[in-house]
């Protein structure tokens, strides 16, 4: 018993009378964009493995091999015993394939997007930080550390930051735009090409969370940010999606990276990834400038989808992705639905408000280029039976 077991319960209880209760279930990825769950096989609509990556053979072998020679752990933060080789040589990489000057390792996007802002800000108390409403919790979660009050535009909405940009924020030290590439509840993109340009216009620092763009999207998958060469000043991206491991990434400029290396708490205090990590990592590294043929069938698989839910009278809202919500409306609706599919065999996650805004719950649907179209057709014919 602690003094706080009352309040938790008390703040479950709160939750579970909101609908919102959530349980850890087990489960298990399987190859095909299939999971295993309740003793069953599920065609799964709610993974970001997009280039189902994470079970490929040459990730496990290098993960491996890298663990068997280098060990289990990294054994401390990169700037208290020095760093590897191999750390270094995986940023090098990663820069190569972000087309920027560095690049530096991450726990997680999570973590680094918390870390990354406040070590941003602190370059210039009282920065103006303006952010797209939709951006990810984790980019929030770095605006409140970083004691930001954030400036909001409207998701995508370019006029409204421009309007804002125009008005506020013009004695700050440092103005800096926050958004994402793609967006991961809409699954659409933001358009980089006049992003970069009212970034410049108005002498503004670019971040931009390419979560869901890296790997699937921009030449040889290189992410959105790669189709502006040079204009966006901090890209941050996963490997826990489409490159199928686990980790993150900062890329831009050495000076950037030598700064975040000195100022950022979450990467001075935080242990170095670990070798298997990076192994995983840099065997995705190798293999995702040549799968465009995976990434064209991703993108043939989203359409077949899209025009299948829009034939049944299913809002998709602006994807232009692999990421494909079914808009429904209501957060019960939703629920059922997914259920339905459940019992159908099929695993596609009911979002609900607060994480989207309240009367469009939805499915997202996550595609795996190591689907097929039956899988879609699959989906699709379950979504009608249950309507
Ligand atoms: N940014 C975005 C846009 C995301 O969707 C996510 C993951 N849901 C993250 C950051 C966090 O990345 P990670 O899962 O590697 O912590």
């Amino acid at each position: 018993m602690t003094t706080l077991d009352s309040r938790f319960a008390e703040a479950l209880r709160a939750i579970e009378d909101r609908g919102q209760l959530r349980r850890l279930q087990p489960m298990q990825l399987a190859p095909q964009g299939r999971l295993l769950r309740d003793g069953g096989e599920f065609l799964d609509f709610s993974s970001n493995d997009y280039l189902g990556l994470s079970r490929h053979p040459l990730l496990i072998e290098r993960a491996s091999a890298w663990a068997a020679e280098m060990g289990a752990g990294a054994g401390a933060s990169r700037l208290v015993t020095g760093t590897s080789s191999a750390h270094l040589a995986v940023e090098a990489k990663i820069a190569a394939f972000k087309g920027t000057e560095a690049a530096l390792l991450f726990a997680s996007g999570w973590q680094a997007n918390a870390a990354v802002i406040p070590a941003l800000v602190k370059a210039a108390p009282g920065a103006a930080v303006f952010t797209d409403r939709l951006i990810h919790a984790s980019l929030h979660q770095g605006c409140a550390a970083a004691g930001v009050r954030q400036i909001r535009f409207r998701h995508n909405d370019l006029d409204d930051l421009e309007t804002l940009l125009a008005s506020k924020g013009k004695d700050a030290p440092a103005r800096i735009i926050v958004t994402e590439s793609v967006f991961s509840m809409d699954g659409d993109r933001a358009d980089m090409q006049r992003l970069a340009a009212i970034a410049r216009a108005h002498d503004a620092f670019l971040f931009v969370d390419e979560a869901h763009a890296t790997g699937v999207l921009g030449p040889g998958g290189a992410g959105l940010s790669a189709t502006v060469p040079g204009s966006v000043d901090l890209v941050m991206g996963t490997f826990s999606k489409a490159l199928g491991g686990f980790g993150a990434y900062v890329a831009g400029s050495r000076l950037l990276c030598d700064y975040l290396i000195n100022a950022c708490g979450g990467f001075i205090f935080s242990t170095a990834p670990p070798p298997a990590v990076l192994g995983a990592i840099d065997a995705a590294l190798d293999l995702v400038p040549s799968m465009d043929a995976e990434r064209r069938h991703l993108a043939d698989l989203a359409e077949r989808l899209r025009s299948g839910l829009r034939e049944i009278d299913l809002d998709t809202g602006p994807s232009t992705t692999q990421i494909v919500p079914a808009i429904v409306g209501e957060a019960r609706t939703a629920l059922e639905l997914s259920r339905k599919l459940a019992d159908r065999g099929i695993v596609a996650a009911a979002i609900r408000p607060p994480t989207v805004p309240n009367g469009t719950s939805r499915l997202r649907l996550a595609l795996r280029a190591s689907q097929e179209t039956g899988d879609i057709e699959r989906l699709l014919a379950a979504i009608r039976e249950t309507r």
